[in-house]
């Protein structure tokens, strides 16, 4: 199933259409997560809950 989702990039949504079925794209296969760019959001979001925290003296 994972192997046969698809991904338009006109309209950056996933289908299992090899056509996407909102503007008839040709889709191709998602590639990979950047895991660093997932680091960096999850590390940002760490830090502004962390922020947070300090700010109602919890941390
Ligand atoms: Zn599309």
């Amino acid at each position: 199933m994972v192997e046969k989702l698809r991904y338009c990039p006109a309209c950056q949504r996933y289908t299992l259409a090899e056509q996407c079925p909102a503007c008839s794209a040709q889709t191709i296969p998602p590639k990979p997560p950047k895991f660093s760019l997932e680091d960096k959001y999850g590390a940002y979001r760490r830090e502004v809950k962390r922020q947070k925290l300090k700010e109602k003296g919890l941390y």
